[in-house]
């Protein structure tokens, strides 16, 4: 927990989201400004500011990010159609929030490459 993050507020309920998925390693809800018809964010519950501060010891978070990213895909009916993860890194990236995160985005034909 990182007492000047959104990411980290929104994990312990401080901050308001829309809730999709949580289990004991990953918290899911939907961006407050969404890119998509779907556009949810995944983050871990561990503050890690972003990729380049990822650690072997973390990737049981990345793993089951991806696990939790399946099962929000056929909760939300993008899994047959297909989606999008992307995580923005740093500032050339397009990063805006310090913890990081990763979007799903689907519900429409999304254009390659981005912008
Ligand atoms: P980034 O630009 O860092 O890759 O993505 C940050 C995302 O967080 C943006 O898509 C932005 O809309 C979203 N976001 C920023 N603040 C909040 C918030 O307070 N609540 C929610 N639900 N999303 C947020």
């Amino acid at each position: 927990m990182s007492t000047d993050c959104i990411f980290c507020k929104i994990i312990e309920g401080q901050i308001p989201s829309k809730k999709v998925y949580e289990d004991d390693m990953v918290y899911a809800f939907h961006d407050i400004s969404p890119a998509a018809p779907v556009h949810i964010l995944l983050i871990p519950k561990k503050h890690i500011s972003s990729a380049m501060e990822l650690e072997l010891a973390d990737m049981e978070y990345v793993k089951q990010i991806h696990l939790a990213a399946q099962k929000i895909a056929k909760q939300l009916g993008i899994d047959e159609k297909g989606f999008r993860i992307v995580n923005n890194c740093g500032k050339d990236g397009g990063q805006t929030v310090s913890h990081l995160h990763y979007h799903l985005l689907g519900g429409r034909n999304l254009n390659w490459p981005p912008g």
